[in-house]
């Protein structure tokens, strides 16, 4: 169970009818009417709503309810009833009233949960926090295996097919530390790449695989992602598209402006020979980076997303996105070279975005970001390269719940060389808590033992931006 994409009057409450969920669900082809109910109580005494849906072959028996007519800023708690079975109990939040002066909203986000490389120990800590929300940036599931010291294993190898990505979702759901976080808060969500394949861009597979091949991949893993997440019906993927990005309010402290830097963007400059997906290049060898046509968001998203911005009337502008933000120059000393596959492979896009912001003085932004599995903290400007410039926005990177990330020694390189890097660490693994009121934005490195189911949580760091002032200062 789990639920999502709160609003002042409702929520999307999700399940999926699996008796055999390793297996293509063992659910006979036919439909089945699931009822829910939302309860004001935890014991069901006060029901609220009630209703039912039809769970369907076609989406793996999958049930995305649109609970209409609740009350804003309100707990509530919901449960499922079908074949003569009760789901366990969630608890959800719907979202203040956009006129309400929210006095503080607190929400959590991660990222990137390879699921042999630990537990989900960071989600047994987040399911204890008191939020609002979660916001989960992607690598929900990670396709193929790798990486070192796992704890546990994949059941199968790569998915290609919609069973076999149903499947691999299965697996991961099947964790009780994750489902408790689920059951716990509201999510909103978007993916990366490993929810399809690593370094895939648009229609293009790392690989080079055929197109058309690539599509139906693709189609069927965004088909996948749909049944698996608390997604409202209106995101139901058609054959290989799906529009995931969107905007939340939550009252007049925040905007969430939730991005989706897979489906739309360029492929990344300068790849290996015969090969797509990302590269770490020389500057001086690949001009083609510089390319104004070059987009991560696609044309239409960038425009939505510039006409979000600058119409949004809230204290927080958040942009819950995949990939680091912030210019990473991974040559020490003299020369410089960058990652393709994040911004830093599309740096007239970025320019384009923070100029946007700089000169519509968007109100407070702050970019969350995850990918990189590392927990990171960056002053954002306009150009990187000119130091006197002023902060225009401020980024927090997530970490990772377990994908393991650079060393000590890179990610130390990297700050001495990328000034506006104010803080890398790719060695720990867990989650941001983030609190939001008017007067300051407030984040905490919440980091645990990955490879300790029991392992407590402490706050690595934290960073706070105060209202009206760009850039990150140290400490809560
Ligand atoms: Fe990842
Ligand atoms: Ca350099």
């Amino acid at each position: 169970i789990a639920s999502g994409y709160p609003t002042p009057e409702g929520v999307v409450l999700w399940t999926r009818l699996a008796p055999e969920p390793h297996a293509g669900g063992g659910m006979p082809q036919a439909t089945v009417e699931v009822a829910w109910e939302v309860a004001a109580d935890e014991a069901f005494r006060k029901i609220v709503r009630r209703g039912t849906e039809i769970a369907t072959p076609r989406w793996a028996h999958s049930v995305h309810a649109e609970v209409p007519g609740l009350a804003p800023a309100h707990n509530y708690f919901y449960r499922f009833h079908a074949g003569g079975v009760t789901s366990p109990t969630g608890r959800t939040r719907t979202a203040p009233a956009a006129s309400a002066a929210a006095e503080r909203m607190r929400f959590a986000f991660g990222s990137c949960q390879q699921y042999e490389q630990g537990y989900y120990t960071a989600y047994r800590h987040m399911a204890q926090e008191d939020l609002d929300l979660v916001v989960h940036l992607g690598d929900y599931i990670y396709e193929s295996s790798w990486g070192r010291n796992h704890v546990r294993k994949h059941d199968a190898g790569e998915p290609v097919t919609l069973e076999e990505y149903r499947n691999r979702y299965a697996l991961y759901k099947g964790d009780p530390d994750l489902q408790a976080a689920h059951a716990a808060f509201p999510w909103i969500t978007t993916w990366d790449d490993h929810e399809v394949q690593n370094d895939y861009a648009n229609d293009r597979s790392q690989h080079l695989d055929a197109r058309d091949e690539f599509l139906r991949r693709r189609a069927a893993a965004y088909q996948a992602y749909y049944e698996h997440m608390p997604l409202p019906q209106r995101m139901q993927p058609r054959g290989p598209d799906a529009l995931i990005y969107t905007r939340l309010d939550s009252g007049g402290l925040a905007v969430f402006h939730v991005l989706d830097d897979r489906q739309y963007r360029s492929y990344q400059v300068c790849a290996r020979p015969g090969r797509g997906g990302s590269n770490v290049i020389r500057a001086d060898e690949c001009p083609e980076r510089l390319d104004p046509k070059l987009t991560l968001l696609g044309p239409e998203q960038e425009q939505w997303l510039h006409d979000g911005l600058a119409a949004a009337g809230a204290r927080w502008n958040v942009i819950a996105q995949q990939t680091l933000m912030a210019q990473v120059d991974r040559t020490v000393g003299e020369g410089r070279s960058f990652w393709t596959d994040g911004w830093d492979g599309y740096p007239k896009a970025r320019e384009r975005l923070l100029g946007f912001i700089e000169g519509k003085s968007v109100t407070n932004p702050v970019v969350l970001s995850g990918d990189v599995h590392t927990f990171a903290v960056a002053d954002l400007k306009v150009d990187f390269d000119r130091p006197g410039l002023p902060v225009v926005a401020t980024e927090f990177g997530g970490g990772s719940i377990t994908s393991q990330g650079p060393s000590q020694k890179q990610t130390q390189a990297w700050q001495a060389e990328n000034p506006h890097l104010r803080y890398a660490n790719g060695t720990r693994h867990g989650y941001i808590a983030m609190e939001l009121t008017a007067k300051r934005c407030t984040a905490r490195m919440r980091a645990v033992n990955e490879k300790e189911p029991d392992a407590a949580v402490h706050t690595l760091a934290a960073w706070t931006v105060e209202d009206g002032r760009p850039g990150a200062q140290r400490g809560a």
